[in-house]
Order: structure tokens, then sequence, then C-alpha cells
């Protein structure tokens, strides 16, 4: 009997499976590296398109988790979106190289890189990699910024166009959606941090300087001393000196930054600690890039309230 059972229940999984399978195959699998890749490629593919990100929402870019799961998910996706500038130079190479898909191979309609097109900051003019510097080609947390991610969403739909064809009106007015969407919140965000404009920060990494570019806000210090190096208490008390000096009273920090570093900092420069996390999905609240934004908007307006 309970051979019979079994057999059974396999055979409704693998029926189960099969519809699965089939359906899905009618939409394109779409692997983004990041979750904030992922959502605007939902937001073009709409349900012509499956769209998985390989990083947690509360991982660092620079350093994912490799998993075997990477290799199958990269072998069966029809494109691959990577914010390029070598952000996931750390971990992504031997994923793509173990997963032999020439679909997504450099070079191939299947490959987006969401780099392209972007204005860099910080491009270095003398590059040590030696010293423990990631930013090789620039500063590479540009999704960051609202407008600049119109530029990754054109890139997106170009590319979607070109592997689908058959789909390409669809995907090209939902980018024209996607672009109206943005254009209204962007006013919104403006108009939320207009009276903050000038406001001295400090961040862990270097990971909010398009964001501040966009919305006039300036950037001191980091408490890392440089890009993917730990901070070292000789930087942290010159930190804390130019916090003071120039009235700095605001620290973002990532859910994979080391927070209590900040609030020590934060403490001795008497500055607030905001949680300030740049991918959607990181909290239970921000599902898409616009929730982020509006969070992460609302909280720096917030915390800049108080400290003024
Ligand atoms: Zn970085």
């Amino acid at each position: 009997m309970i051979s019979i059972n079994l057999r059974s229940v396999i055979g409704l999984a693998s029926i189960a499976l099969a519809v699965t399978g089939s359906s899905a195959h009618a939409q394109l699998r779409i692997v983004a590296t990041t979750p904030d890749l992922a959502s605007v490629a939902k937001e073009i593919g709409g349900d012509r398109v499956n769209v998985v990100a390989l990083a947690k929402p509360t991982e660092d870019p620079h350093y994912v988790d490799a998993k075997p799961s990477h290799i199958v998910t990269l072998n069966r996706a029809d494109a691959l979106i990577e914010g390029g500038a070598e952000l996931e130079m750390g971990w992504l190479p031997p994923l793509l190289e173990n997963a032999r898909n020439s679909k997504i191979s450099a070079g191939a309609p299947g490959r987006i890189v969401a780099s392209e097109g972007i204005k860099m900051l910080e491009i270095p003019t003398s590059f040590d990699r030696s010293r423990g510097d990631i930013h090789s080609l620039g500063n590479p947390h540009f999704m960051i910024d609202p407008i600049d991610v119109k530029i990754v969403a054109r890139n997106i739909a170009s590319h979607l166009a070109q592997i689908d064809p058959k789909s390409a009106a669809t995907y090209n007015s939902n980018l024209a959606k996607f672009d109206a969407k943005i254009d209204a919140k962007y006013a919104e965000w403006q108009r939320a941090l207009a009276p903050y404009r000038g406001a001295n920060i400090v961040t862990y990494h270097k990971d909010f300087v398009y964001l501040a570019d966009r919305f006039g806000l300036h950037v001191v210090d980091e408490l890392e001393p440089k890009p993917g190096i730990a901070p070292s208490p000789a930087h942290l008390a010159e930190v804390i000196g130019k916090m003071k000096s120039s009235n700095a009273k605001v620290i973002l920090v990532q859910p994979f930054q080391n927070r209590r570093t900040a609030e020590t900092v934060a403490r001795q420069s008497g500055a607030v600690v905001l949680d300030a996390p740049q991918q959607p999905g990181a909290l239970s609240t921000t599902s898409t890039y616009f929730d982020m934004i509006d969070h992460l908007v609302n909280g720096l307006a917030g915390a800049l309230r108080s400290q003024k």
C-alpha cells in the first residue's frame, strides 16, 4: 500500500513539474545579479519574463556567497543582467564559467550590462588593486540614482526586444510606463529632500555617491578608508573630527555593514545611524525599486530633520 501511495505521489509531482515547466517555458528566464536589477527587469518584462536574483537583498553585492544552485540557475537562463563595472568581479566569473551557457556569454544579446551608458563617477586616474580598492572602473553603485535607472531600464528593454522580438512592443510600452512612473516619483523625492540640500552625511562604504550627487547632499567621508577596506581606529578618529567640524549628523549603513562601528562613531560625534538598505526586499515593506527609494528618501529626510 505504502509503495502504491508513494508512486502516485511521485506521479502527481512529475505532472505538477511538467505543468509548471511548460508554462514557465513560455516566459523568458532572466537572472539578475542583485535584487535592484531584478526589480527593474520585472517592470520591463512584465508577464513575459520570470526573474530571479542571485544575491540576497541583505548581501553585499561585491561579496555574494556563491552556491551550486546559482550555477544551475545561470545554466538555464535566457538572459543575465549584471551591474558591471566590476561590481560582481569577486564572485560571478567562476559561476559563469561553470554554467556553460552561451546565451549569456559576454557580447551575446542575453548578456545585459547595466553600467553601459551610465556616466560613471569616481573613475580612478591610477589604480592599485594591491591596496585593496575594489572600485577599479569607477563607482559601481549607480542603481541608487533613480535617473540613471532609466538608462538601465532602456538597456534591459532593448536586449529583451532582441531576444524576444515578438514581445518587443510590450517591452517598449512597459519601458514608457516605467519612465513615467520614475518621473512622477522623482519630483516627489526631490521635494522631500529639498529642505536638506547641502547637508553633510557620512556613509560606511562609497555606496551613496550617486544619490548624494542627484539630491544635493554632501558625503563628508566614509567609515571605510578605501572601498572594501575595513575601518581602522586611526581612520575613524579622523572621520569623527570631520563630522564634528562639518556638522555631519547622519551615518548611512546597509544591512551587511558593521552597524556597531557606525554606532560607536555616531556616539562620539553626536550623530545618528540610519539603516539604508539599497536592495528591494531587504525589508518586508520594500519589495520593489520604487518602495526602496521611497523608504530611503523618507528615512533620510526624517533623520536630517531630527538632527537639524
Ligand atoms: Zn562598492
